[in-house]
């Protein structure tokens, strides 16, 4: 089968490698959609935990196509999406709920071989139905789970007023997820325009390219949603007094932040990070089955596996409005 194989820091090519049999305790899948995200091009920077060589992909679905001896909620043909953290569920954190904090942690397509192939094997515990959902839908599964663990620790009130740094893939994830819990005027920031303007169609007030030009001391809630030192240092010069920060976006590893200390204290700020998702699936699966989450608004480009390293360039360019950027292992997409 043809894969995407980083075989160290700053390598990655496609190949040919045995498809991966299944364990006891695991299910093989037969991948239909992958998508890239910044942590498969952190791993591939050689900027985060990965073992190589590793096959990335964390965000994926597709069809079960053998399962191991002891799976019981899976057959052959069923339609699934995965949750990527495999936990021990016997340590000090997995035992108080925490599982995303677990001391024995690992994790497809970070540890172990991910979605960027055409075939997987996954731990029955990672698995999940989607029914008759889309399969691009279903690589969504996983984003959208972080994102409503974000919001999970946010708790949005009725009628707040929010402002979304960033519309990238996740940005316009959390501006559909803050109109479910009830926010009342959504404003989105992006320099790249095309990004920006697309987050209209999903329901945003008001659309900015700067954050310089957003008022300052209003909104009940801010967002980052970039990840990017500079826009995390002033996200709280935007909150009102007693408003809450939530920084989402994922920073570069050794990125330090300068937040002025005094407004901090003044405004009685609430100061918010949240880290992936914590039995968030379910909850994500309900919310796209249910129609409840606009995701072709989300994702911009698919592509087959052959081009994977030019999905991840789109990413690190910022190609015009580019959003969530899928790979369809199993599609025939070659013009
Ligand atoms: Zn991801
Ligand atoms: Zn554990």
């Amino acid at each position: 089968m043809k894969a995407v194989v980083i075989k160290e820091p700053e390598v990655a090519v496609i190949k040919e490698i045995d498809i991966p049999e299944p364990a006891d305790n695991e299910v093989q899948i037969k991948v239909m959609a992958s998508g890239i995200c910044g942590t498969d091009i952190h791993i591939l920077n050689g900027e985060y935990l990965g073992n190589y060589p590793v096959v990335p992909g964390h965000e994926f679905s597709g069809i079960v196509t053998k399962i191991g001896q002891s799976v019981s909620r899976f057959q052959v043909g069923d339609h699934v999406a995965v949750e990527p953290n495999i936990v021990c569920n016997n340590c000090f954190q997995c035992l108080s709920n925490r599982q995303n904090f677990c001391e024995n942690w690992s994790a497809i397509g970070v540890t172990r071989i991910g979605g960027m192939a055409e075939y997987t094997t996954v731990p029955e515990t990672n698995v999940f139905h989607i029914g008759k959902m889309p399969f691009q839908h279903g690589a969504l599964v996983e984003p959208l789970s972080c994102v409503l663990h974000g919001l999970g620790k946010l708790s949005i009130e009725q009628g707040d007023k929010v402002v979304i740094l960033g519309a990238g893939p996740i940005g316009k994830l959390l501006l559909q997820t803050v109109r479910l819990h009830g926010a009342s005027q959504v404003t989105i920031v992006d320099k790249n325009r095309q990004r920006a303007d697309a987050a209209k169609n999903v329901g945003a007030d008001k659309v900015l390219y700067a954050v310089e030009e957003l008022p300052r001391d209003l909104f009940d809630v801010v967002i980052d949603a970039t990840g990017v030192i500079d826009v995390m240092n002033i996200s709280i010069d935007f909150a009102r007094p007693g408003g809450k920060v939530l920084l989402f976006g994922v920073p570069p590893r050794d990125g330090i932040l300068n937040l002025k200390a005094f407004p901090i204290f003044e405004k009685g700020l609430t100061v918010l990070s949240s880290f992936t998702s914590l039995r968030n699936t379910y909850q994500a699966i309900a919310l796209l089955n249910r129609g409840l989450i606009n995701v072709e608004a989300v994702i911009t480009h698919r592509l087959p596996i052959g081009k994977f390293l030019e999905g991840v360039k789109l990413i690190v360019e910022g190609a015009d409005g580019v959003g969530k950027v899928q790979i369809l292992p199993n599609e025939n997409l070659e013009a």
